[in-house]
C-alpha cells in the first residue's frame, strides 16, 4: 500500500487530498492507496473573507467550515499538528502518532511573528485573522475623525493587493457615512513602490491621488511606539495614527523551519516547477508555505496543489511525473465598495491589472460562496467536467 500524507488543510491542503481522492478513487477503494490528511486546525478558513468582515460583506461565521466537512471520501483526517518531519525517513510526527509516507505535500502556509516588530500586538489592528477581523469592525464602526493607516511591515505576505483593497474600502466606507473629510488615510509600505510591480503601483499611486489618499513608501516598521500612537521606521521616522491597520511579519511554518529544508525564516525551499522540496523526489511543498517569488494566494495554493497531486498520481500508476506549474495565479481586488479589477500573472507574464468593474466585484461575491464547493473541491481545476 502507497502512503501519501498531505500535512495542512487549508486552502492548497484541502484541493490537494481531494484533488487525489478523486483521481485515485478505485486505488483507495481496493486498499492500494491511503490519502491522509494531518491538521491540527478544526476550522478550514475562507481568508479572504477576513477583509471583508468589517465592511459586512461576509459574515464571520460564512468565512469558515469544519475541516472533516471539507473531506472528500476516502481522505483520513489526523486531527493534530505535525510537530517533526524526518524526509530522509520519510516519517512524519505528530504528538501522539508516527506516520511513514511514500509522498508527503507540505501546506502549512505562513504564521506570524509579531515578537519581530516591538508593540505591534499590542499597539496595531489588522485583518488577518479571523479575530482580528472582528476586532477591526467594531474600531472602524466607532472611529469618527483623525488618522487610519494601512500598512505592511514587512514582505513578503498573504495577498499582496490586500492592503490596497483595504485603503480603497476604507475610503468609500467613510464616504458613505458622511464623514470622509473628517479622516486622513495614510498608506505605509516597506518598498520604495506601493506594490512589487511597478506598474500596479502606479495605477494605485494615481487612484490615491484622485481619492486623497497619502501613501508613505520605503518606510521599513521597526517598532511601534504604543504610547505616543505612532509607527516608527529603521530610520527612526515617525508616523502618528489613530487607528493602524498593519499586515504582521511572515514566517514559514515550525514544522518546515525544524526540518532543514527551509530558508531562514522558514520558507520550503522548492523547486519551481516540479515543486519538489530541494532533494527529495517524493516531497512537495506548495501554497503560502514556500519560498518561490510568486504570491502567497489561494489561487496559487489551488494551481500547485493540482500539479503536485497530478505528479503523485502519475508516479502511483509507474508513469514519469510530466506536470508542471507555470507560475500562474491571480485575485479578485476590492477596489472600493461595489468595484473590483483582476490581477493575473505567471511566470512568463507581468502582473495585469484588468480596468475596475462592478462585473468583477459581482463575481468576487459570488465566488465568496461557490468556493466553498468550487475551489476547495477543485471543479474550478478541471477535475470534475
Ligand atoms: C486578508 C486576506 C485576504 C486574502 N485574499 C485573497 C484573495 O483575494 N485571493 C487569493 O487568492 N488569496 C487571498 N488570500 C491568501 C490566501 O488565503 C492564502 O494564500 C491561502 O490560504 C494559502 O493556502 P495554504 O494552503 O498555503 O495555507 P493556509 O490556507 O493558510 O493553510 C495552512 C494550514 O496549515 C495548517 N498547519 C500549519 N502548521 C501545521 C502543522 N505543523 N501540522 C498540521 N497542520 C498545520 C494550518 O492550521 C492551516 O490550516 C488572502 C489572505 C488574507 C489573510
Amino acid at each position: 500500500m502507497k502512503t501519501i500524507a498531505v500535512v495542512g488543510g487549508g486552502s492548497g491542503g484541502i484541493s490537494t487530498v481531494n484533488h487525489l481522492a478523486y483521481k485515485l478513487r478505485d486505488q483507495v477503494k481496493s486498499g492500494d492507496v491511503k490519502i491522509i490528511l494531518i491538521e491540527g486546525s478544526q476550522r478550514h478558513y475562507y481568508q479572504p473573507g477576513f477583509l471583508e468582515i468589517p465592511f459586512d460583506m461576509m459574515t464571520p461565521a460564512s468565512t469558515y467550515r469544519p475541516v472533516l466537512k471539507m473531506l472528500a471520501d476516502g481522505v483520513t483526517l489526523v486531527p493534530e499538528f505535525a510537530t517533526a518531519l524526518d524526509l530522509k525517513n520519510m516519517t512524519v510526527r505528530t504528538d501522539n502518532q508516527s506516520i511513514k509516507y511514500d509522498f508527503i505535500v507540505i501546506a502549512t502556509g505562513a504564521r506570524y511573528d509579531y515578537d519581530a516588530v516591538p508593540g505591534l500586538k499590542q499597539g496595531t489592528d489588522n485583518f488577518y485573522s479571523l479575530e482580528s477581523a472582528v476586532e477591526l469592525k467594531k474600531k472602524i464602526n466607532a472611529f469618527r475623525s483623525g488618522r487610519i493607516v494601512v500598512g505592511v511591515s514587512s514582505m513578503p505576505y498573504k495577498c499582496t493587493p490586500a492592503p490596497l483593497e483595504a485603503v480603497f474600502m476604507l475610503n468609500d466606507y467613510f464616504t458613505r457615512r458622511g464623514i470622509r473629510d473628517k479622516i486622513d488615510i495614510d498608506y505605509v509600505y516597506p518598498m520604495p513602490i506601493a506594490f512589487p510591480d511597478s506598474g500596479i503601483s502606479e495605477i494605485a499611486l494615481n487612484m490615491f491621488k484622485e481619492k486623497g489618499i497619502k501613501s508613505n513608501l520605503g518606510f521599513q516598521i521597526k517598532s511601534v511606539d504604543v504610547p505616543s500612537r505612532e509607527l516608527v521606521s529603521q530610520k527612526g521616522d515617525r508616523i502618528q495614527y489613530d487607528l493602524a491597520l498593519i499586515v504582521p511579519p511572515h514566517r514559514g511554518s515550525r514544522l518546515l523551519e525544524s526540518s532543514g529544508a527551509a530558508d531562514q525564516m522558514g520558507w520550503a525551499q522548492v523547486d519551481g516547477f516540479t515543486l519538489n522540496l530541494k532533494g527529495y523526489e517524493n516531497a512537495y511543498a506548495i501554497g503560502d508555505a514556500t519560498s518561490l517569488q510568486v504570491s502567497k494566494a489561494g489561487s496559487v495554493a489551488d494551481a500547485q496543489a493540482i500539479v503536485v497531486s497530478e505528479r503523485i498520481v502519475q508516479s502511483i500508476l509507474g508513469e514519469q511525473p510530466v506536470s508542471i506549474y507555470d507560475g500562474s495565479g491571480g485575485a479578485l481586488m476590492l477596489t472600493g465598495m461595489g468595484k473590483a479589477s483582476m490581477i493575473t500573472s505567471s511566470y512568463t507574464q507581468k502582473p495585469v491589472f484588468m480596468p475596475e468593474s462592478y462585473s468583477f466585484y459581482w463575481l468576487k461575491l459570488i465566488y465568496n460562496n461557490v468556493y466553498w464547493n468550487m475551489t476547495a473541491k477543485p471543479v474550478l481545476n478541471g477535475v470534475v467536467q
